[in-house]
């Protein structure tokens, strides 16, 4: 008789909705304040450097300095904290939502940040705003 409760309770699983999703084909959406992939707009930055200067993990390069500077973002040393975007003085720099950014080449993992075009691109790629 004392079964009678677990039965109940294993019968009751049964027709539950199970709690874990079928990733990657099911997916929730990201809390309204997640930090993911940080994305520099080059049209607002003026390369004072700051966002390198404070990067805890050493994922942002400068290349140079002032308005003709270039960044460059190394994702695989990236800990998305944000402190470069709340660090920068032109809120120059974005927190996406985007967290899928595993892979097998780290060279793909590069994201240079140069001005003059409005390329967008993913990996080794120029991302110029
Ligand atoms: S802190 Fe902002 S303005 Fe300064 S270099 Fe970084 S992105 Fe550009
Ligand atoms: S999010 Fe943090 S670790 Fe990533 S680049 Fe910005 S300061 Fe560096």
């Amino acid at each position: 008789m004392k079964n009678i409760g677990l039965i109940r309770e294993a019968l009751a699983q049964v027709f539950r909705r199970p709690v874990t999703l079928k990733y990657p084909f099911e997916r929730k959406p990201v809390p309204k304040d997640f930090r993911g992939r940080p994305v520099w707009d080059m049209m607002r930055c003026v390369g004072c450097g700051l966002c390198a200067r404070v990067c805890p993990s050493g994922a942002i390069e400068m290349v140079g300095r002032g308005p003709t500077s270039e960044i460059k973002h190394y994702v695989d040393r990236c800990m998305f904290c944000g402190q470069c975007a709340e660090s920068c003085p032109r809120r120059a720099i974005t927190m996406t939502q985007e967290y899928e950014l595993a892979g097998f080449d780290r060279g793909k993992m590069l994201h240079e940040y140069k001005r003059g075009s409005r390329l967008k691109t993913w990996g080794t790629s120029v991302e110029s705003r």
